[in-house]
């Protein structure tokens, strides 16, 4: 099988996994935004998978993310992983949407880069639902007082909320996605526009959907698995 049929099947089988996980729901496929995480993976699986209909991609280095973006054009670009602030200002020069914003520092440094590259970035808040700092994510109670910054930073579009699922298998899953989404709606309250909610990887999309997720982040489904070395 040549790469192209490989991401293709992959493309397929997801795309069936997304439709029951949709209709066990109640919910419309059309509703939820599928980004395919291509961190490790080359610009010709990029490619292949963008001429099968994919809009939508996640990196989370900024040096492998900016080399990407400068090869492929006419995608979204979303930025989904622990973000040092002395790398924003790279960052706002291609991604569309940073989905890992989970302090105040982080704001005022990708409101600047955005203000210098002449960029308006959509932003998501990352949510830790576990409490493991490794993990980034900011802790439910400093989500307002986030979102407020974001709100008042030129060059910043708040969208919503992201979180990565604690550890533990599909119950543990569904219940962090299930705070998540209280943190979701209680952010939307004070920002109406805020509507996007980042959840679900390969392992826990299920849940994610359940729980009402708007962008899943996919990528071993898509890709297969990533070598150790490169995470
Ligand atoms: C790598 C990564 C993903 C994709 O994970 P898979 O389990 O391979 O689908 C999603 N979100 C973030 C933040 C990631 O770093």
């Amino acid at each position: 099988m040549s790469r192209a049929e490989a991401l293709a099947a992959a493309l397929a089988a997801l795309e069936v996994r997304l439709a029951a996980a949709c209709a066990a729901a109640g919910r419309q496929r059309e509703q939820i935004v599928l980004i395919a995480v291509s961190k490790t993976h080359p610009v010709g699986d990029i490619e292949i998978l963008r001429s099968l209909g994919v809009e939508d991609f996640g990196e989370n280095r900024d040096q492998e993310a900016r080399h990407k973006a400068a090869e492929v054009s006419g995608v979204r670009w979303h930025f989904v992983g622990s973000l040092q602030t002395n790398k924003a200002g790279s960052v706002t020069s291609y991604a569309d949407v940073v989905h890992s914003v989970d302090r105040l520092p982080l704001v005022a440094a990708l409101s600047g880069g955005a203000g210098r590259s002449g960029r308006e970035l959509d932003v998501l808040l990352q949510v830790s639902l576990d409490g493991d700092p490794a993990r980034g994510g900011a802790r439910t109670d400093k989500v307002p007082g986030l979102a407020a910054a974001v709100a008042a930073a030129p060059g910043l579009r708040l969208r919503g909320v992201m979180a990565i699922a604690p550890r533990g298998g599909p119950v543990v899953a569904a219940a962090g996605f299930a705070v998540l989404h209280e943190v979701a709606l209680r952010l939307r309250e004070e920002h109406p526009d805020a509507r996007a909610v980042s959840a679900g990887m390969t392992s826990d999309l299920e849940q994610a959907i359940a729980a009402g997720a708007t962008h899943l982040r996919i990528g071993t489904a898509l890709f297969g698995r990533r070598s150790p070395r490169l995470r």
